[in-house]
């Protein structure tokens, strides 16, 4: 891989990142980033070199295709009439620890959700 600036990659390398997912990580020469006067554009890192971690061909391409596709208009208007439940649904997950569910069983579980529900309505009507 080439860097902005024209320099090549140290190397790649497969591995697992945290969510045991493969990857792969691409770093860059330590003594050439170190004195680059654009690593504040590249890395966060204090000292390091810029590492990129990649997801393998396939996937990475079918991320840019998905990226791409979400540009169009014809996704945008498709996709215009989730906006608003999106929102709700990240305020449950956020706020209300909607992913868990506190009880054992459907019915209990059913009964959190509604919980969670009424409690976002009544955060809204104070709002
Ligand atoms: S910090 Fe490293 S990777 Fe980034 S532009 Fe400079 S030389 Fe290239």
């Amino acid at each position: 891989m080439i860097c902005p600036l024209g320099q090549r990659s140290r190397g790649w390398r497969c591995l697992q990142d945290d969510s045991n997912n493969s990857v792969v990580e691409v770093r860059f020469h330590f003594s050439i980033c170190a004195s680059c006067d654009q690593r504040v554009r590249c890395t966060k890192a204090a000292k390091a070199p810029r590492v990129l971690k990649l997801r393998p061909m396939a996937q990475h391409q079918a991320l840019q295709a998905a990226r791409q596709k979400q540009t169009t208009v014809e996704f945008q208007a498709q996709y215009a009439p989730r906006a608003g439940i999106e929102g709700t649904i990240s305020q449950g997950v956020r706020v209300n620890d909607l992913r868990r569910s506190r009880y054992i069983g459907f019915a209990k579980t059913h009964l959190q959700h509604i919980a969670i529900a009424a409690a976002i309505n009544l955060s809204r009507l104070s709002n």
